[in-house]
């Protein structure tokens, strides 16, 4: 496996309208200066029928010429083997496979058929649902297509229902991808998990906060028009003061007094689960002895009012001590859970 450069962009319109659109936007592009690659729709799957669904070839010419007139390298999403051999054709130099193709083994396995023998950097975004393994599945499919330049696109996991976001960005799937494969590249697309412009800044952020490889930002030399995407599309010119905003940090220095300091905090955190470890193994003999009890007296485990007392009380004292909703919930399930095993444990043990 090749590793893809470091801190890699890509920008560009989430769909190639015109010659004149994609051209002025590259151009604007090539001109901030932070720009790797330039990204161009042209085949659009999108979720509804009616909505603009990209020009197709015709506009790969168009995207060619913004290439050679740029001087920006060009990337395009393939879903099929045809747009693979299409997009070759046009000289594209990356190629990546959205996440409507990724949860598809079959246009993955199409995909990846067609790729063999052929040596372009191939990006795989994660399926839209939030599934690691079909994720890891079309991982596998371009790799033994023999595929030697590959990175991850994490583009967030469709949900049911309104959230902040466009996709739920779940970080933590991405960030098991790259404890799986430290060796790929992967970036983050900010934009559709984001959906607005508002949230780019801080989507991005917290990529290259947790150590991700690049970003793809969608642009557009006038957002407010596309006809794909408009609320998450930027200007080159906004696109330009966001990549000015982000701060890139490293992973590790070599500095001894930073190793120093950052090892006193670990000791701390280290002590601290420890702590926790004890009274949470101190709490489950509690819930062993009650478990008796209630064997003894004849009475359910599954206790609902007491369950909901200690859920409210418990929500609205870590409101004060800045602990969210969201973790307390999932902390307090998890307790009750491993709780409530212990008492099935006590209770139908055989005698
Ligand atoms: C896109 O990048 O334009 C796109 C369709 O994205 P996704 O596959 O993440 O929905
Ligand atoms: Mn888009």
């Amino acid at each position: 496996m090749i590793q893809i450069k470091k801190n890699i962009i890509i920008s560009g319109p989430c769909s190639v309208e015109s010659n004149e659109q994609v051209i002025e936007t590259a151009k604007k592009l090539a001109d901030t200066g932070k720009v790797d690659y330039l990204r161009g729709g042209i085949w659009k799957p999108r979720t509804r029928p009616g909505s603009f669904e990209g020009m197709g070839s015709i506009a790969l010419p168009w995207l060619l010429e913004a290439k050679r007139e740029s001087g920006l390298p060009t990337a395009v999403e393939v879903a099929t083997a045809a747009q693979v051999e299409e997009a070759l054709k046009y000289d594209v130099d990356l190629l990546w496979i959205g996440a409507r193709t990724t949860v598809n083994p079959f246009s993955v396995q199409e995909v990846a058929d067609a790729l063999r023998g052929v040596n372009k950097k191939i990006f795989i975004k994660n399926p839209i649902n939030p599934d690691l393994e079909l994720w890891i599945g079309a991982l596998e499919r371009i790799e033994k297509a023999g595929v030697e330049e590959i990175g991850l696109i994490h583009r967030g996991f469709s949900s049911y229902g309104n959230t902040q976001y466009r996709n739920a960005p779940m970080w933590h799937i991405a960030i098991e991808m790259r404890r799986r494969y430290p060796e790929l590249t992967l970036i983050c697309d900010p934009s559709h998990i984001a959906g607005s412009r508002h949230l780019l800044y801080s989507v991005a952020q917290r990529a290259l906060d947790l150590n991700y490889d690049g970003l793809m930002i969608e642009s557009h030399r006038n957002p407010d028009e596309a006809l794909s995407d408009a609320k998450q599309q930027v200007s080159p010119e906004d696109f330009e003061l966001l990549i000015d905003k982000l701060v890139w940090r490293i992973e590790k220095i070599d500095s001894g007094e930073f190793a120093t300091a950052l090892e006193k905090f670990r000791e701390q955190i280290n002590h601290i689960d420890d702590e926790l470890f004890q009274l949470l193994a101190q709490r489950m003999r509690i819930a062993d002895q009650i478990g008796q009890y209630k064997k003894m007296n004849g009475v359910t485990i599954l206790q609902a009012s007491r369950w909901n007392e200690i859920y409210d009380k418990a929500l609205k004292k870590c409101q004060d001590l800045n602990l969210s909703d969201n973790f307390i919930q999932k902390y307090l399930e998890a307790i009750h859970l491993e709780s409530i095993r212990h008492q099935n444990e006590v209770m139908n043990k055989p005698e």
